[in-house]
This record gives structure tokens, sequence and C-alpha cells, in this order.
């Protein structure tokens, strides 16, 4: 084997691990097809690892997976009431304002003292809750519902996540240039590889090419992060530092960008601007069926007062958002169309229809179906 085509191999696996993304466990992912159609994901539960592990297009292509939060820690005036595996399984906790230590984040762990408080999508939102919890810890009782309210409905503004989308539309188009190039080039020298048996001398001018390309795209990178993550300065220079050491990064400078763009949105604002019309409101109605029939899986004593006003604020938020983004969220959640004449009753959660009467639906644990009017 020569060192060229040593080189060669390298590069081809320096590029297929750039292409393997690993978010946190508790992110909901919107993804796009090679044909360009968005479609959510939404974490598993039980969650079971610390991370997802996401193979993204082997094709440059303009951001292919997005991360969202899913819903926020319930938090009420008097403290926070979490789950620190999250998700509908795991044992819940309350930790009063009073008795808390200060709050931390650290990567997408939420932290007082040693206790795990919650666990969420980014580590900007990670960031971002703690800074709200010390905020209302340290604030006068009076004020706290509306600092909570806010941080809820920043979760949700669809307005800001359009107009982070656009603006990065617009950014990664210039980012474009330098990640074809550069695919086009490492193509160009396994195709070489291929046809000629790799001769050096013909690889100069690819060479060259790629010395041009990667300050290029480097400094475009740089421009366009500090757009969207003006405080992330580590991050910034991590990737550009890799895209020297390792070419095939540049390829994927855009998809790096793209990957925490919409951190801090709650998945609905997302949906909102990648999905289409219809996709985006059976998405909302998904959400709210979901929110309005929890499951009931283990026994978890979350009926205190605390997590009652938690849960009811983050459903007003919800529904006020649903409201003025659909209209009436209640026409959401009308009953389906029957499927057959035959179908006496219905899930309100999963919308499975059922040919004879019966108390639960058979998929969701504790949900009592609803007869067809
Ligand atoms: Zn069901």
């Amino acid at each position: 084997m020569t060192n060229e085509f040593a080189l060669t191999l390298v590069l081809f696996a320096v590029y297929v691990i750039e292409c393997i993304f690993l978010p946190s466990a508790h992110a909901s992912l919107f993804k796009c097809s090679i044909r360009g159609r968005w479609r959510v994901s939404l974490p598993t539960s039980p969650i079971t690892s610390t991370y997802r592990i996401v193979v993204e297009g082997l094709l440059p292509q303009l951001g292919s997976v997005f991360v969202s939060e899913p819903a926020p820690p319930l938090i009420s005036p008097s403290g926070v009431y979490c789950f620190p595996g999250r998700a509908d399984t795991g044992s819940a906790k309350y930790i009063d304002f009073a008795d808390a230590e200060p709050f931390l984040s650290k990567d997408c762990t939420v932290l007082t003292g040693s206790e795990v408080v919650c666990s969420s999508g980014s580590a900007q939102q990670a960031q971002l809750v703690s800074e709200l919890l010390s905020k209302v810890k340290a604030s006068e009782s009076t004020r706290r519902d509306a600092l909570i309210t806010a941080d809820f409905q920043r979760m949700l503004n669809t307005q800001r996540a359009a107009r982070r989308w656009r603006a990065y539309q617009k950014a990664a188009g210039f980012l474009s240039l330098g990640s074809w190039t550069m695919f086009g080039t490492l193509v160009a020298l396994s195709a070489m590889l291929a046809v000629f048996r790799f001769q050096a001398v013909a690889a100069w001018p690819l060479a060259i090419l790629i010395l041009i390309v990667i300050p290029h795209t480097a400094y475009v990178f740089y421009r366009v992060h500090l757009i969207f993550f003006r405080r992330k300065v580590g991050d910034r220079w991590k990737q550009i530092v890799l895209m020297f050491l390792t070419p095939p990064a540049c390829i994927r400078a855009s998809d790096f960008i793209a990957h925490e763009l919409f951190a801090g949105f709650h998945s609905l604002a997302v949906s909102r601007v990648l999905l289409d019309d219809v996709e985006s409101r059976d998405f909302a109605a998904r959400t709210l069926r979901e929110m309005m029939y929890p499951l009931d899986i283990g026994a978890h004593n979350d009926s205190s007062e605390g997590a009652e006003w938690a849960k009811g604020k983050w459903m007003t938020v919800v529904w006020e958002w649903m409201e003025h983004e659909f209209g009436d969220p209640r026409q959401l959640i009308d009953a389906p169309r029957k499927a057959t004449a035959g179908c006496v009753c219905y899930c309100p959660r999963c919308l499975t229809q059922y040919l004879f009467l019966r108390n639960s639906c058979s998929d969701c644990p504790g949900i009592t179906v609803k007869p067809f009017c």
C-alpha cells in the first residue's frame, strides 16, 4: 500500500466520522431527507444513554440535523419539579428554592449541588435553564410568575426561530462553495486512485486546491459562527483547528452550525419554521394530545401543588401559542374521522380506533377511550 493510498483512505475515514453526529439523548431532532423533506424525531422513552447516534447524509447539504428542546422542567414559583431521568419514567423530585444550592449547568445537565435537576437537548438550553432557576430563586415571589412565563414563551417564539432560519440559509450559502469544492476534490482523489492507480504528480493540482479552500472555508465559518454563537469561542476554534488538521471537516462546516441553530427552542416552534402548514399542524395536534393525555407509567406522586401549577403554566403557554398559530386549539384535538363505519370508540391520545367497546387503549397505559358521537 502506497503512502498516497493510505492518506486517501484516512481522509475518507475522517469524512465518514464527520458525518456522525452525537446529540444529547434528550434532544428532539429535525432531520432532512435526501429529497429535502423535514421529519421530527422525538427522544425515545425511557432514555437509557447520554447520546443518540445520528448518521447524516454523505453529500454536503444545507444543514441536515437540527436540535430542538423537549418540554422545559416544571418550574413553579416555589421550586422546581423535575425528572432527572427525564421522560415518563424515573422518579420525580421536587426541589424547593429555599433549600436549593446554586444552580449550575454542565454540558446538557442542570445541577444544584450534587443533584441532577434535569437534562436538556443542548448545552445552551441547560445554561439558560440554570440561569432562569438562579434568577427565580433570587427574585421576590411576586416576580417569579412573570420570569417563568417569559422563559416558556421564549422557547416557543416562532418569529425568532424563523428569523434565525432565514439568516442561516443566507449565511450557509457562502459555506456551500467551500463544501462542494472540498467534496469534489475528495471524490477526484479517490477516482484517481481507482482509475490511474494513484500517481502523486497528478494529485498536485488537487493539493493546491485544498490549500486554498481550507483557509477560505475556515474564515467564512468563523464569521458565520460568530453571528449565531457569539459566546461559544471554544467550540468555534476547536472546529477551525479541526478543519486545518483534517480537511474533510470543511465539508461539514455548515452542518456544524446547523446542529445547534435552534438550541433553546421547543420543537413546536421549530416545526412551524421547517415543516409545511399541514405537517406542523399535525405535529402540534399530536403534541397537544400527548400533553392532555399523559401516559400513566409507574407511580410518581407528582400531584403536589407546585407540580400542578407548573404543568398548568406550560399548558397555558402552549395553548396560547397554538391559538396564535392555528386558531382555536380545540379543533386540533377533535375526534378523528371513522376509519370504517363499524368503529365505535377511539383513543384520544394515539387516535387508534376500535370496533368493540372497551375501557382503555391497548397502546397507551391509563388512557380511557372515547366513544364516537
Ligand atoms: Zn392510544
